[in-house]
């Protein structure tokens, strides 16, 4: 039975095994379930029982390419690494010292805890830590990032700082629990990062889970007009459901960017998040903003792309990159969610067990049944299974 020096645990309410099933990357694109010792949580730690994963395509990225996990320095591959970090759970133990959060509370959990010592976590900005993939041998700067630099949620338990966690309400299900840091990424994008306030404009391009749940937090922020753009009905239908007051299908439209500006009076909006990665997507978003409009670049583009910097220049438009979700942004983004401002499970489509990862992977990849947000979970309700299959 798991029972470290020092840790606090409840063996009645929670019992905790000291081995766990955890997949495990091999080379590029394999996975392995495999068993695992149950990490132990050190100072300022809790132990998280893994309730409920996303699958996000930054998962695929690491899973398939490597960046932006960086495990000792180099490749995730051949090192025994777990990777997945949209995941929420239950605290089972709690570390040395800590009396923050209490055995049995259920938290979403931020993907960055930072070094806490480099210039950007004194800043609250631990997502741009400057010490990334600094935790191992004599480089240990104690840096972690769920499922990137350290090991992940693909599997049944995980220890994570408190300054990770976000505790959540008994309302709230798991599923969209796994949701809050994604929401948490598009609050950081429009207000740490961005400075939107109320009555502003924005468009988000790219109807991906951070672009439609970055069409919720805007509007919830009190954006006006919301314009979504994107190829796919469906999705531009749950954009409305989740606020936005325009959509514009680019499929339909010959040009995008009139189209937008149209939808504010001709003159562009003061913010775009672009989300949609494509290739035309910075130079539309450029000429969507107004002048000294912001523009938030929140999707990893796979290919280096020609940027009008004149127009950017001449126009005094702001143009910004976001990893994650630095400043306690998914506490605010909670708030909204806790307070039933947006409904995040507009966008979870499937559920399936954690032993059935490369399925639940599979249908994320190839969006198998129109899948937006796949979930996993270790344990399921008999309802949900048969849901899975
Ligand atoms: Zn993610
Ligand atoms: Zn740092």
């Amino acid at each position: 039975m798991f029972a470290p020096p020092g840790v606090k645990t409840n063996h009645n309410e929670f019992p905790i095994p000291d081995s766990m099933k955890a997949w495990v990357l091999g080379g590029p694109g394999e996975l392995a379930l495999k068993q695992k010792p149950v990490p132990v949580p050190k100072k300022a730690e809790v132990l998280v029982r893994i309730d409920a994963v996303a699958i996000c395509a930054t998962d695929l990225d690491v899973i398939w390419h490597g960046p932006p996990a960086m495990i000792e320095g180099g490749a995730p591959f051949n090192k025994n690494f777990t990777p997945g970090h949209e995941y929420m759970g239950t605290v089972v133990a709690l570390g040395p010292s800590v009396d923050e959060y209490a055995i049995g509370q259920r938290v979403a959990v931020e993907i960055h805890a930072g070094c806490g010592q480099c210039k950007r976590c004194r800043e609250g900005m631990y997502t741009s830590c400057h010490n990334y993939g600094l935790n191992y041998g004599d480089v240990d700067k104690g840096h972690r990032a769920n499922g990137f630099t350290t090991d992940g949620g693909f599997c049944e338990y995980q220890v994570n700082n408190i300054n990770t966690l976000v505790a959540i309400p008994e309302a709230m299900s798991d599923e969209e629990g796994t949701l809050v840091v994604t929401a948490g990424t598009a609050m950081y994008a429009l207000t740490e990062l961005g400075g939107l306030v109320a009555g502003e404009s924005v468009c988000v391009t790219g109807p991906g889970p951070i672009g439609l749940l970055a069409v919720a937090v805007a509007k919830a922020l009190g954006a006006q007009p919301v314009i979504l753009t994107g190829t796919r009905d469906n999705r531009l239908d749950i954009g409305k459901a989740l606020g936005a007051d325009a959509v514009v299908n680019i499929r339909k439209e010959t040009d995008v960017v009139a189209a937008v500006k149209k939808l504010n009076g001709a003159k562009g909006v003061d913010y775009v998040v672009e989300c949609s990665a494509a290739a035309s997507a910075v130079n539309d978003a450029v000429r969507m903003v107004n002048r000294g409009g912001r523009v938030c670049l929140a999707a990893f583009a796979h290919e280096e792309v020609a940027v009008d910097v004149a127009h950017i220049v001449r126009n005094n438009i702001y143009l910004y990159g976001i990893r994650g979700e630095g400043k306690s942004a998914t506490h605010r983004a909670e708030a909204f969610m806790a307070q039933k401002r947006f409904d995040a499970c507009l966008i979870h489509t499937h559920t399936f067990p954690l032993d059935d990862l490369p399925t639940a992977i599979r249908y994320a990849k190839d969006r198998v049944d129109d899948a937006i947000k796949v979930v996993v979970k270790a344990k399921m309700g008999a309802a949900q299974k048969q849901a899975a299959e």
